[in-house]
């Protein structure tokens, strides 16, 4: 017997499921601690390698982003080359974040030819600290055109450098900023880290208001959960669909999905846990503290959290992240999958994302404090974020577009597109009592504390009732924001968060710094804008179930706005007030904005035309052959058996064939409209007019392809489908 390719790559995963004996760890707890950022030029390893004089001025712009001197940048290019070399480094490259969404690096290899025909080794500050990568086809939204192609990639050394090991060797990593002559940013780095430096400013500024004079900077602290598929690589390899576009573009409901949950939590299939440690080591050399690992609630999907970090180093590490569990999984037989919905019916893939202030003295300023004055600065942080997302939910909403992340977002699986916050009922009831919205004292435990002239409980703020159905849920001590998608880089939703946020404090110390100039005491002045701030922002608070269509109404009631998909939500990027939360601060200028608009939708229009094609020819030459061809057997079928039979005798068979025929010309007829549509997308040239034409009518007809490609696969001869089946890609791993 002939096996098909599908029934091919089934025999060989059933061959290679046999578990390996269990090993001995191959790696003592100690062994590993040590192995922790071993391929990193960390802090450790500059202080042993640096004179101490430059080490202390490279520590100071690394806190303090002082300027580096030229001859300092020597040294540290001398030494980390040294480094490097000493751990195999042929090559080094300048790793940045160009608005594709991904990570781009050009490799230069340390060797440089003498006049005398020999290689010398060099690596000089110069090269450290800027490159120029021949970047023309890096997307700048018309910030630069390919006549003055340059492009600037400059070193950020509050990012460590690393060595990532390749088949040929090792080359050495430096994060960098990129930008482009004119100065205007290209990349999701620079705006991140201008956006920590409006926010830490408005929190200084506030905190020095309300007394503090020791601290002198707030880091934004993040920890990212990413979400992922593993598929076995010899069924992602029979997928057009899903090596091109991401997703599964046909594919039948699976016979079993996550309708038990069984595999939420479950135990990790060895196959999987052997390519999780691995991944998990070298993450662990790269410094990257992976802490949790578990299944996700659908067959095949699992999660990888590392520990919290400053935001610029989490944002570089889940990137690295994602790189190590793509490379390794290739290793081992797997396809890694970070599209937000690959499979049609089954959840998709998220990205949450944990936001918390420390300031420099340690303290986290979402933690409810014990004095009264800790505890007046964390109402006002709390409120300076819900000012936030109630004022500026356009802002937020900006960080989570994307063709692939619409397929998720509202589709009672991720929060809907309505932004509000969590609160929990404890913290909601004492936000109410002081705005002055609860009747009769609220009954809180005998500790009680004081701002100003009201009584305040202590706050224990209860986190057991956490509401997985927010966008945005308070958990005790930080934020989690949940809207984000798992292919996406979180540096846009930070670089809203923080920009939103830094613009809410800004009023609010305007407004305490009014209050003050008029003599109000400050603990008054506070309680008084407390009052106002939550009466005013209480809208935004939502404690129940996001999911519901009851909370659809009630945010229109309540003012909130549906930005339900990624066109209508681009539409609002060039909102003058919503480029202000950005521009005042000094974040993106207006012009980077457009151009980043223009970017961003741009990336949607050519993201649904290539899966229109895919799905186009998929839909032609694979799935209408195998059809066909089972139609034509059926015919025959059907012929020879009315010889047998006689003509009186009536034949279920043809009533297979209607169905099936009914269903294969109706493809016919779907595929050919989908073509039309598609060569009128590209006759549009207005790219907002054709972004919302791919919305309204390129993707409504794929669904349409797609229903009766499904129904077809559903009543087909299943050895001809030339499709691995969702039960294939799901459950066999
Ligand atoms: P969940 O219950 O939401 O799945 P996880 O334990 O998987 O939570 O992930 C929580 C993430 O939040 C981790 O990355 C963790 O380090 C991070 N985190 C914990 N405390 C803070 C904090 N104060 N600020 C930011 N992130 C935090
Ligand atoms: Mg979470």
């Amino acid at each position: 017997m002939v096996f098909t390719p599908r029934e091919h790559a089934i025999k060989e995963i059933a061959e290679t499921l046999a578990v390996a004996p269990c090993k001995e760890p191959e790696l003592s707890n100690t062994q590993r601690s040590d192995m922790f950022g071993r391929d990193v030029f960390n802090m450790r390893a500059m202080r042993e390698r640096l004179p101490k004089g430059v080490f202390q001025r490279l520590e100071q712009t690394i806190k303090n982003g002082a300027q580096m001197n030229p001859s300092d940048a020597d040294v540290i290019a001398s030494a980390m080359k040294d480094w490097a070399m000493e751990r195999g480094a042929t090559h080094y490259t300048h790793w940045f974040q160009p608005m594709t969404g991904t990570t781009a690096e050009k490799h230069d290899t340390f060797l440089t030819p003498t006049s005398d025909g020999q290689v010398i080794s060099q690596f000089s500050g110069d090269m450290l600290i800027q490159g120029q990568p021949d970047a023309s086809s890096f997307p700048s939204g018309g910030l630069r055109s390919t006549f003055e192609a340059r492009g600037y990639t400059s070193w950020d050394p509050t990012s460590p450098a690393f060595l990532i090991s390749g088949p040929l060797g090792r080359t050495l990593y430096i994060p960098t900023v990129f930008y482009s002559y004119t100065g205007e940013s290209l990349d999701r780095k620079t705006p991140l880290l201008r956006s920590e430096d409006a926010l830490s400013n408005q929190c200084v500024r506030l905190m020095r208001l309300l007394g503090n004079t020791s601290v002198t900077g707030v880091q934004v602290m993040i920890g990212v959960e990413q979400e992922y598929f593993l598929i076995d690589r010899r069924l992602y390899m029979l997928r057009p669909d899903l090596i091109l576009s991401g997703r599964t573009l046909y594919g039948a409901r699976p016979l079993k999905g996550q309708e038990l949950e069984d595999h939420y939590f479950g135990a990790i299939p060895s196959r999987v846990m052997a390519f999780m440690q691995d991944a998990e080591d070298q993450l662990f050399a790269l410094g990257i503290p992976v802490l949790t690992r578990h299944n996700e609630v659908a067959p095949g999907q699992f999660e990888i959290a590392p520990v919290y970090e400053s935001a610029n180093i989490a944002t570089d590490h889940n990137m690295l992240i994602m790189e190590v569990l793509r490379t390794t999984a290739e290793r081992h037989g797997f396809a890694c999958l970070f599209h937000e919905k690959p499979f049609t019916g089954v959840n998709g893939s998220g990205k949450h994302n944990n936001w918390s202030l420390r300031d420099s003295n340690g303290y986290n300023l979402l933690e409810p404090g014990d004095t009264p004055r800790d505890n007046a600065q964390f109402l006002l942080f709390l409120a300076a974020v819900l000012r936030a997302m109630h004022k500026h939910p356009e802002t937020m909403r900006i960080g989570t577009v994307g063709a692939s992340n619409d397929h998720r977002l509202g589709a009672h699986e991720a929060p809907p597109a309505i932004l509000s916050v969590y609160l929990g009922e404890q913290l909601t009831s004492i936000i109410k009592a002081i705005a002055g919205k609860q009747d009769g004292s609220p009954s809180w435990g005998s500790r009680t504390m004081e701002i100003g002239v009201s009584i305040l409980p202590p706050m224990p703020i209860d986190v057991s009732d956490r509401n997985r159905t927010s966008p945005m849920a308070f958990t005790g001590n930080r934020f989690e924001f949940r809207a984000g998608g798992s292919s996406q880089s979180v540096a846009p939703i930070n670089i809203a968060l923080n920009a939103a946020v830094a613009s809410a404090l800004d009023d609010i110390s305007s407004d305490l710094e009014k209050s003050i100039a008029a003599g109000v005491p400050l603990l008054k002045a506070v309680q008084d804008l407390l009052a106002r701030l939550f009466q005013e922002h209480e809208p935004i608070i939502f404690n129940g179930n996001n999911y519901s269509e009851e909370w659809k109404k009630e945010a229109q009631r309540r003012g909130l706005p549906n930005y339900s998909n990624t066109v209508v939500a681009l539409e609002q990027y060039s909102r003058p007030d919503v480029m202000k939360v950005f521009c005042s601060h000094g974040v993106l200028s207006e012009r980077e904005l457009l151009a980043r608009q223009g970017i961003l939708i741009e990336n949607y229009v050519r993201t649904v035309s290539i899966e229109a094609q895919v799905a186009l020819s998929l839909g032609r030459t694979s799935i209408m052959p195998a059809v066909l061809s089972w139609q034509k057997d059926l015919a025959d079928l059907i012929l020879s058996t009315r010889q047998v039979v006689g003509t009186d005798t009536p034949m279920p068979e043809e009533t297979v064939f209607a169905r099936l025929r009914s269903h294969s010309t109706a493809l016919i007829e779907e595929l050919d409209k989908l073509e039309a549509v598609w060569n009128e997308l590209n006759t549009i040239e207005e790219p907002i007019k054709a972004a919302r034409f791919a919305r309204d009518y390129v993707l409504p007809r794929m669904r349409s392809c797609r229903a009766e490609a499904d129904a077809l696969e559903e009543i087909m001869d299943n050895r001809r489908w030339p499709l691995p089946s969702y039960e294939e890609m799901l459950w066999l791993n």
